[in-house]
This record gives C-alpha cells, structure tokens and sequence, in this order.
C-alpha cells in the first residue's frame, strides 16, 4: 500500500470538511427547515474534531481523545437531527444521543488501553451510520429522487470501514492503530473521511433541490382550487393516451363535462359557494374514475376526463352514473341552505382506427356538451 503523507491527509479531511460547510451554508434557507442548518452544523464539527485529531501530540490526550472522539459522535448525532428535519419527522432522543455519554466515560475508563478504545469507538460510530442508514431507507419511497442513494452509500461506506477497524483490531492489528502513522487502516479511514463528507453534504443538498423541483412541477401541473390537472396538463396526457390507444388498438373515450347555470349559483350563493361546489365536483370525479382514468379542469366549471380502453356503451353508463351522483348529492351553503347541482356531459368515443387529432376529438366532445345544454342540461349527448 502507497505511503500516504498524514500531516497532508490530515489537512486535506479539514479542508474538505469546511470547503463543505462554506457549500452548505450558502445554500441553507432556515426558513425551509430541510436540515441544512444542521448539516451546516455537522460539516464545520467534523473539520473541528480532525484538528483535534491532527494536534494529537501536541495537546493533552483528554482533549485530542475523549474530547475529540466525543464530538465525532456529536457530528453523527446533527446528521441524524439534519436527516430528520429534512424528513419531517421527530428522532428518539434517547435512540441518538445516548453515545454523546457512554462514550467519554468509556473513553476515560479505557484511557491506557488504545485497541479498546479504538473498538469501542468503530462499535458506536458504527451503530451510529447504521441508524442513519435505517432512517434514509425507511422513507426511501416517499423521498423525491436519487439524492437519498448518495447518503446511503455514506452511510454504508461508514459501517463498512467501522467494521473494518473493530474486526482488524480485535484481531490483533493495534500496531495500524497510530492515528498519526500511514498504514491500511488509517488511509482508508481518511479517504472514508472525504468521501463521506462529500457524499453526505452532495447528497442532502441534492435531495433538497429534488424535493422543491417535484412540488414546483407538482404546481405547474395541478389546478389549485381542486387539485385536478390542469388544462396543460390534461391536454398532454390526451396527447399520450391517444398515442397509446392508436398503438394498441383500444378505443379511448373523452366526456366533457360542464356545470349547468354555474354563473346562477355564483349569483345566488356568492363565488366561494361557487368554489366549494367545484371542489365537491372534483371529489365525486376522483372518488367515482377508475386508476386508469384521468380527470381535468380545463378551465372555469368545465372539466375532461378520459377514459382509455373504454368503448362507447362503457362511456355512456360511466357519464350517466357521474351524472346521478352529482344531481344526488346534497350540499349545504354556509346558511344551511340546500343547494342542487347538475352536470351536462358531452361524450366523444374514439374507436381504433378513427385517426381523429386530439383537438378535432375535444370538438367532438364539446358539440355533444352543446347539444346536451340545448336538450335541456342535466343530460349525457353522444357525438355522431
Ligand atoms: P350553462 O348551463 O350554459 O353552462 O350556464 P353557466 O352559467 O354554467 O355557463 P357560463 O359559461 O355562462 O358561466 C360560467 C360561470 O362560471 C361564469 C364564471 O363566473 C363562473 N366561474 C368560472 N370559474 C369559476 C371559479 O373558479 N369559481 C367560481 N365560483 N366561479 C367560476
Ligand atoms: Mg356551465
Ligand atoms: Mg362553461
């Protein structure tokens, strides 16, 4: 193994660990609350501890040793405070902190026994990564993104090289144990070092951008008022169903659906009466679709849903039914007054085959929502 230069390995762990929290730093918005702060925190620690760690022969080995190794631990702790600040969730205190005690007075216990100590050190750092591993993976799913994978590898590059230095001094390799000579163990708990910080401060600050990226686009997609697509939305998921219908051969429906004398309610009952009953619209639309349906608004009381794979008779009796619920649903204004609500439906079904663009088939749809205001509203029309 290549001689390593301590001295330089000592400066280059401090050098990245502050270069690091200058990064973190200027990115952190308190406000946000995604655990930046604490990283900040953790980074600035860790360059703290490797001094303490690098001036081992020129200060007491109460402050380089229980002092220093103490705060190692301390930097694990703010990195589970950061991690679960950025997941919204509470740790167990006693569950985090409990090395922050058992440590130095196990430490001070084994001051002139150097492989316990260093055992001791590997065992709790290690059980340390290991809660942090547990806490990235167990919300792996709900977490946006690949930011989550680079702590993991931390992480797992943490327990992997503690393990390394438990198993190699217990079985008698203390003469590697020199934190200020060059041999195996000491270099790849260096570069572990680096690597890490690197890895962890990338990682969070990535999985931050991937959180506001995913409510950004969550934002521009969605209607605020009923959480339905929106018209951009809804007309690009047409684009792909019409595709997809036109490559498998399946019929794809379209209903466009509008709220008769909206305008009236508004006038009776006041625009938020208004607003509540398009809400109550949007549920009854997401409770009664399909998984594979989609419903949008495309604007003001009009809405369009499509219904893939389903042919005209399938379309007709789901409109019907949406149609039924809506007129049934009995809602109360803010003074107790009942309030009935009717939808007109105009339905278009594209059988495989039909090559008609997706603005040729919402005119379609939207001619037979004409033709079931004229008939009367409250009604579901077909497209020839
Ligand atoms: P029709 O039966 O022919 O559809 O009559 P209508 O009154 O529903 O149709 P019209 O298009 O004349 O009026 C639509 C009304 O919907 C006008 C507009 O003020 C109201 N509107 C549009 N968007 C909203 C909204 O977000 N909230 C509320 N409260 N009203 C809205
Ligand atoms: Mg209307
Ligand atoms: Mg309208």
């Amino acid at each position: 193994m290549m001689q390593a230069h301590i001295p330089t390995m000592f400066l280059l762990v401090i050098i990245v660990s502050f270069t690091m929290t200058a990064c973190t730093a200027a990115v952190w918005r308190p406000e946000r609350k995604e655990g930046l702060g604490f990283l900040t925190l953790a980074l600035a620690l860790h360059g703290l501890v490797y001094i303490l760690f690098g001036l081992r022969d020129q200060v007491s080995d109460a402050l380089s040793i229980l002092v220093a190794n103490t705060l190692l631990t301390g930097v694990f702790v703010l990195f589970t405070e950061a991690l679960m600040q950025f997941q919204q969730r509470h740790p167990n205190r006693w569950l985090t902190c409990w090395p922050l005690v058992v440590l130095p007075v196990t430490l001070w216990l084994l001051l002139d026994h150097l492989a316990a100590r260093v055992i001791v050190v590997a065992v709790i750092i290690l059980y340390q990564a290991l809660l942090l591993l547990v806490i990235t993976l167990s919300l792996h799913r709900q977490t946006e993104g690949r930011g989550q994978y680079f702590l993991a590898c931390a992480f797992a590059l943490i327990i992997a090289t503690m393990a390394y230095r438990g198993v190699g001094t217990a079985l008698g390799m203390d003469q590697m144990l020199q934190i200020t000579s060059s041999n195996p163990i000491q270099m790849v708990t260096f570069l572990t070092a680096i690597i890490t910080m690197i890895l962890i401060s990338m990682g969070l600050v990535l999985m931050t951008k991937e959180r506001a990226d995913a409510q950004m686009l969550k934002l521009a997609m969605h209607d605020e008022l009923t959480g339905l697509p929106n018209r951009r939305y809804i007309l690009e998921v047409l684009e792909r169903l019409l595709a997809a219908s036109d490559r498998q051969q399946q019929p794809l429906s379209l209903m466009m659906l509008d709220t008769d004398h909206f305008k009236l309610i508004n006038d009776r009952h006041g625009h938020q009466v208004g607003d509540q009953s398009l809400k109550l619209l949007a549920d009854t639309l997401r409770s009664r679709l399909r998984t594979q349906d989609y419903a949008g608004r495309l604007g003001g009381e009009e809405f369009l849903v499509l219904l893939p794979n389903t042919q005209a008779s399938g379309a007709r009796e789901l409109a019907e039914q949406l149609r039924q619920s809506i007129e049934q649903t009995r809602f109360l204004t803010r003074d107790g007054r009942p309030l009935t609500l009717t939808i007109s439906i105009g339905l278009c079904c594209l059988e495989p085959g039909s090559e008609l663009d997706s603005q040729q088939a919402i005119s379609r749809a939207d001619q037979a929502l004409y033709l079931a205001k004229q008939n009367g509203r409250n009604r579901v029309e077909m497209a020839a």
